[in-house]
């Protein structure tokens, strides 16, 4: 059986999230040791756990090691059902990263698939839901596959408890060509607030105002009311002719509003500055839907520590090469 040492490259939730989804798609069984051996808290923790329960329900597997803590798991997958599944992860651990586990095996099962998944849909260091609504769903739906998301109630760190639907219409992927970002269509933003002063959103809007000099009509503020905790997240969406972007950054206790602001202002200039289409998140995000196209290319910002640990499995576990060129801080990559 193929073992995977967790504490490779970015060491990691991903390198677990994208061996598992690797097995899924591939049905070979694996070995994963040193499980996030490069975090302060190692082993497998409640999101982890939720992420690993779900894919063996997805592709009725096998497991040893699937606990609380634990180090060492064994996944020995039998095969790939569509269906309904429900994962709750029980804190405020993020509900989108257990989707980033099996999304990309649901795309390729046999019938329409429906999750509900619940627990932090706002996470810092996770996929926000309006990345995922706004950025990164829009191009698997270019490469052919329909995805609808819900998010039924935001779920913030400390409290969790968010729920979003998600609904798969798989399909036989295309090869993605995004090299260029075309004419920018609009910049916006959005102060994300619940059960806090709204005195916090409006600094960092006028923060933002002030450094990037977008029109006060482009900015608001949007209150939460149904979520179980406090939250305040910044998102700045910049929507091109062929891709949208969007830049969070997540309040917190200890972090002024315009620090949040300079922060997600830092993050959209570097991006604009780059004129590539695709960011560093959502390269790293990419990388595995264009895998399983068997094409495709991008133009992006230099490369995280996650794209090149995601570069080197799916060349291990998938067999799908890359060609990465990087000339002047632009990154061009393709599947070769
Ligand atoms: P890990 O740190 O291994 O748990 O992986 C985190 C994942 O979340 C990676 O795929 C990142 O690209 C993604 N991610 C982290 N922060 C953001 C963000 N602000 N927007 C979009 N994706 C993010």
């Amino acid at each position: 059986m193929r073992e995977i040492d967790g504490s490779r490259g970015e060491g990691g939730g991903q390198v677990l999230r994208t061996s598992l989804t690797l097995s899924l798609l591939s049905g070979e069984p694996l070995k994963i040791v040193n499980i996030r051996a490069g975090r302060q808290r190692p082993g497998l923790l409640r999101q982890h756990l939720c992420a690993v329960k779900l894919a063996a329900e997805v592709g009725n597997a096998e497991l040893e090691g699937a606990e609380a803590g634990s180090r060492e798991l064994t996944f020995k997958p039998r095969a790939l059902n569509a269906g309904d599944y429900q994962c709750s992860v029980g804190t405020a651990g993020s509900a989108t990263l257990v989707l980033q586990t099996v999304l990309p095996a649901l795309l390729l099962a046999k019938g329409r698939s429906t999750l509900t998944l619940e627990g932090g849909t706002h996470n810092p260091l996770a996929p926000p839901f309006d990345f995922l609504a706004r950025a990164f769903l829009p191009l698997l739906d270019r490469m052919g596959v329909r995805i609808e998301a819900t998010l039924e109630r935001h779920g913030f760190y400390p409290a969790g408890g968010g729920r979003m639907r998600v609904v798969i219409e798989p399909g036989p992927l295309q090869p993605l060509m995004l090299r260029e970002r075309g004419a920018i269509v609009s910049c916006s933003a959005t102060a994300l607030l619940a059960a806090l002063p709204a005195s916090i959103a409006h600094r960092e809007l006028s923060e933002l105002k002030q450094r990037l000099g977008w029109p006060m009509e482009q900015l608001k503020l949007l209150e939460v009311d149904r979520a179980f905790g406090p939250g305040n997240v910044l998102f700045a969406a910049v929507e091109s002719e062929h891709v949208t972007e969007v830049f969070t950054a997540f309040g917190e206790k200890s972090v002024r509003a315009e620090q949040v602001a300079a922060s997600v202002a830092g993050k959209v200039q570097q991006y604009l500055a780059a004129g590539v289409p695709v960011g560093q998140q959502l390269a790293d995000q990419l990388l595995l839907p264009m895998a399983l196209a068997k094409g495709g290319a991008f133009r992006t910002l230099p490369l995280t520590e996650h794209a090149r640990t995601q570069l080197e499995l799916l060349r291990e576990l998938y067999g799908a090469s890359f060609a990465v060129r990087e000339e002047s801080g632009v990154v061009d990559i393709s599947l070769v």
